[in-house]
């Protein structure tokens, strides 16, 4: 069936055959999402994983629908308890988000509104979303504070943004983004920003309160160190496209892609047996000018002449691991996703 990688029944969030474009100057199309299908079940931690610009943020800002211009989703259907997002109005969106689906980003400070104290923020989103009244929200902002390790919460209500510390400003974040109970979290590069001593505290909390909260989680990150630890499964995008997708044992077990190969050379302690590659030559094609053969043609040690000519299509090669490669044919078991 075409676009429907791993499309299991009931899930909590399904995205099918996804585009996002991006209209530039000089009539260039920058492809940044480019037939996208995948889902996450309740309660799951799906991790989206690849360089900067392979598409990852651009696909969750697109499920959060908070895609600008030039840039739009032009194929595709995002679907979350069976509700397809993309038929919804903004002002129906705006109820969504909070109440059902919430995103802490990489620099809390951009989320965060600088002239008002943490309390104004959080008593904001509680009257909004969960119509309590302003004593309410003052006593459930002081426990969200504290849930989410912050000891002083009720002097950190008075403070500004900026009075806190990275890895304060983000635990902030998080009770926002918790404090309507959503039922899928999207964390965009959560701790690229921090000390990585504060790294693991808040990744430890966010799936502290996925767990407590009975929440999925999706995890854009760059960095496979995180995915092992903390990612039920993976999908790894390059150009735009999913590569590879597998549980995440299996794919650190049985890496299949030579990007996949590669992110992982990284880490020389995560995986031993791994072929060793070297650093990965380049960098990501921009999206305006994606080679016509595979995507990852310009930067394989693997490369043969025909993947200069066409974009392989993702294979199923066991029947929880996809990968787009002609390296593989033969070990497909059939293909599931048509090439775009
Ligand atoms: Fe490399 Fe060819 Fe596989 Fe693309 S299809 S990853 S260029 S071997």
């Amino acid at each position: 069936m075409i676009g429907v990688s791993f499309m299991r029944p009931n899930p909590l969030l399904a995205v099918n055959q996804l585009k996002t474009y991006f209209y530039l100057d000089q009539k260039k199309i920058a492809k940044a999402v480019d037939g996208v299908s995948f889902t996450v079940q309740p309660g799951e931690t799906v991790a989206i994983v690849g360089e900067s610009g392979s598409g990852k943020s651009i696909t969750a800002l697109s499920i959060m629908k908070l895609i600008e211009k030039p840039g739009e989703i032009v194929e595709g259907t995002i679907t979350l308890n069976q509700q397809d997002l993309t038929n919804l109005s903004a002002k129906q969106m705006t109820k969504l988000r909070g109440n059902e689906i919430a995103m802490v980003f990489q620099e809390p400070m951009t989320a965060l509104n600088p002239v008002f104290t943490i309390g104004n923020q959080l008593t904001e989103t509680l009257r909004k979303h969960r119509s309590m009244t302003k004593q309410e929200a003052q006593l459930e902002a002081i426990n969200l504070l504290k849930t989410v390790g912050i000891s002083r919460a009720d002097e950190i209500i008075h403070e500004y943004p900026h009075q806190l510390s990275g890895g304060m400003r983000q635990r902030v974040m998080i009770a926002m983004a918790i404090s309507c109970h959503p039922k899928l979290l999207i964390a965009d590069e959560p701790t690229t920003a921090l000390d990585v001593t504060i790294q693991a505290q808040i990744l430890d909390l966010m799936v502290e309160m996925k767990e407590e909260l009975d929440m999925a989680l999706l995890l854009i990150t760059h960095d496979l160190g995180i995915v092992s630890e903390y990612a039920d499964r993976v999908l790894v995008m390059y150009g735009g496209q999913i590569v590879e997708e597998a549980p995440t044992r299996e794919l650190l077990r049985t890496t299949k892609h030579p990007y996949t190969k590669g992110l992982l050379e990284s880490l020389p302690n995560l995986k031993e047996d791994v072929d060793r590659l070297g650093t990965i030559k380049g960098t990501v094609p921009p999206a305006y000018d994606l080679p016509t053969g595979c995507r990852f043609y310009t930067r394989c040690p693997f490369a043969m002449e025909k993947c200069k000519h066409s974009n392989p299509d993702l294979i199923e090669i066991t029947n929880n691991h996809v990968v787009r490669c002609y390296l593989y044919e033969k070990e497909e078991m059939q293909s599931v996703e048509s090439n775009t």
